[in-house]
């Protein structure tokens, strides 16, 4: 993770020629102790815990100002737009979950991307046949009309106490400052240096000097700082109705490729009128009651919610507690299996699509789907669909699909406050570097969230709901969660990148530390599986290396390694105002949770 760089020294240490952006000389020493990077925090006033120490240093210091949850939420994700650029920022959407303390209650905000107006299901077809899915990352037909501006003001507007522009600042200081490159900034940019140098513009500021960003160095974006400034000033306007909107959607409609590269960046059809007629909506959570406790989350367009909420139905008639490892995973996976297969075929965006969401949360359903699951055997994938309209006991379904692809990135964050608000926000511009074109001038990628959509229907024989359509959201797995207890107070917030397997992440994190009894952060580190109603499951390497796997394979399981499955944070609220704040001790470099004011 990156340390913040003291500003005067910093500024001392750049070249004149290089103050425009990019990496410059090594860090003067003066850091933020090691300490601020720690996976656990635990005490009063407050809390956070994202993947970066930056980030979480900025919604730290809203709340010490006096901010809640939201607004530290809020300028968290702002300054990870700075310091995880690939995976957030106003580029791109997310879905915002929070729970009100005074009311007890939990309200949503979905800040999808949408398609253009012009957009119809043969958006990603080229001569009839589907674009090959690289192809479409880095193009402006991948780019949706960003959520994340619309969601931030719909936060603070419903809930917040502070103006945009004033928790915009600690990320315009980190910005303009700049912060220190690390091994998942530079490794992050090494996997994207190909595609980026297509884009004159992202090459320029990610590439500083032509080359990979030295680790050690200073990362500085004085032209994202500046779009911050006038996001402050101006609002959100000016992107909906403004000149950051023409920028965008210019970038989108006229890729500014190098023409010596000899990338096709096709174009896409982003109208000022698709940004003008964009809102980020409130609407209701999921709710699932999962052994006495309320598990809240998305509604679709994103899929997390039904999906965790379906998968903890089926694994509520199993004692996970008392459950061999073997056993707790072995019906771990077969839950997710069968949520998947579900979730292929009835969730889509809502506004589009007749999307079943109280029959896929219904505990007849789940019944209905985990009689399915048998100890010594494993089911089948393609696995089909059950009909949550018309639950039938042990239901097979009939015609199957297979789940398709999804990237694997983006970033969560979790907020508690003094007062007891907490916040969950996944947000995500979708691949690591999105469609790779940076916004001219601006200093922040535009997402690549349309290739979420499915291409073409992953079976002629099922209905696909999430094919490509006008103004439409591409369904997301996007699974922020807070889980209450019987009086309506948080017990414990949580959330995850990481694509389709977000969901198999939030899952298994939640019954590892609901069932199976470890600690948040002990919860997060596990090895994680991921079925997504595929002939094999992905484990990462301590589970694929492990005895466990041997007996999991002798019941009939396939296996294949995923070296990292997800970055997940979380809060856990404690007796008497305390909190806990949990990241990643180890996946994408280690996380980074923090208190206003630490106690043991
Ligand atoms: N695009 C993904 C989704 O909405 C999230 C991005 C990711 O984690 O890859 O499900």
């Amino acid at each position: 993770m990156r340390r913040p760089v003291a500003r005067k020294l910093a500024i001392l240490a750049v070249s004149a020629a290089l103050v425009s952006v990019g990496a410059t000389a090594p860090p003067d020493g003066r850091a933020r102790p090691a300490a601020e990077k720690t996976p656990v925090a635990v005490g009063y006033g407050g809390a956070v815990a994202s993947v970066d120490p930056d980030a979480s240093a900025a919604g730290i210091e809203v709340l010490r100002k006096g901010g809640n949850a939201v607004d530290a939420a809020v300028a968290t994700a702002a300054a990870l737009g700075v310091t995880e650029p690939y995976s957030s920022g106003i580029g791109g959407g997310g879905y915002f979950v929070y729970y009100d303390a005074r009311t007890r209650s939990v309200h949503t905000i979905d800040g999808r991307e949408t398609a253009p107006r012009t957009a119809d299901s043969g958006l990603f077809l080229e001569n009839g046949k589907p674009l090959a899915f690289n192809d479409a990352v880095s193009s402006g037909l991948s780019v949706g009309t960003p959520g994340t501006p619309a969601t931030w003001q719909a936060a603070l507007d419903a809930w917040g106490t502070r103006r945009l522009g004033s928790v915009l600042r600690p990320a315009e200081r980190i910005a303009r400052d700049g912060f220190t490159v690390d091994d998942t900034f530079r490794s992050q940019t090494a996997a994207n240096e190909t595609r980026f140098r297509y884009f004159p513009d992202t090459a320029r500021l990610f590439l500083p000097g032509g080359q990979l960003p030295a680790v050690g160095s200073t990362f500085k974006n004085p032209e994202l700082a500046r779009t911050y400034e006038e996001l402050g000033d101006k609002g959100t306007d000016a992107v909906y109705h403004g000149d950051i909107g023409d920028a965008i959607t210019r970038t989108a409609d006229h890729p500014p490729v190098d023409p010596k590269s000899g990338w096709n960046a096709r174009p896409g059809k982003l109208s000022d009128q698709d940004l003008a007629a964009y809102r980020a909506k409130y609407q209701a959570p999921t709710r699932t009651s999962y052994r006495g406790l309320g598990v809240y989350s998305i509604a679709p367009s994103s899929s997390g919610g039904t999906t965790v909420g379906e998968a903890l139905n089926i694994l509520e008639r199993t004692n996970l507690s008392k459950a061999s490892e073997v056993q707790y995973l072995h019906h771990y996976i077969e839950a997710s299996r069968i949520a998947f297969a579900d979730r292929g075929r009835w969730v889509g965006d809502p506004a589009y699509e007749d999307v079943p969401t109280k029959g896929l949360l219904s505990q007849r359903f789940a019944d209905s789907r985990a009689c399915l699951i048998k100890d010594d055997a494993v089911l089948h994938s393609p696995l089909a669909p059950g009909d949550p309209r018309h639950p039938a006991p042990c239901q097979k379904g009939g015609k199957a699909a297979p789940t398709t692809y999804e990237g694997q990135n983006t970033t969560h964050l979790t907020v508690a406050d003094r007062w007891g608000n907490v916040v969950s926000y996944t947000l995500t511009i979708e691949q690591t570097g999105g469609s790779g074109m940076t916004v001219p001038g601006r200093g922040f990628l535009l997402n690549n969230e349309l290739t979420d959509f499915s291409f073409a229907p992953a079976s002629p024989a099922v209905h696909d709901p999430n094919l490509p359509g006008p103004g439409k959201r591409p369904r997301s797995s996007i699974s922020p969660t807070i889980v209450l207890d019987r009086q309506d107070r948080p017990v414990v917030a949580l959330g995850s990148p990481g694509g389709a397997t977000i969901i198999t992440t939030v899952l298994q994190t939640l019954t590892e530390f609901l069932d199976r009894g470890l600690p948040l952060v002990d919860a997060i580190a596990a090895p994680r599986a991921s079925q997504r109603n595929a002939a094999t499951t992905e484990l990462e390497p301590g589970l694929y290396d492990s005895a466990t796997r041997r007996q999991l394979e002798a019941i009939g399981h396939s296996f294949t390694l995923n070296p990292e499955i997800g970055a997940a944070t979380g809060v856990q609220r404690l007796p008497n105002g305390k909190w806990l704040a949990a990241a990643e001790k180890v996946r994408r470099g280690g996380g980074s949770a923090m208190v206003v004011d630490p106690a043991p």
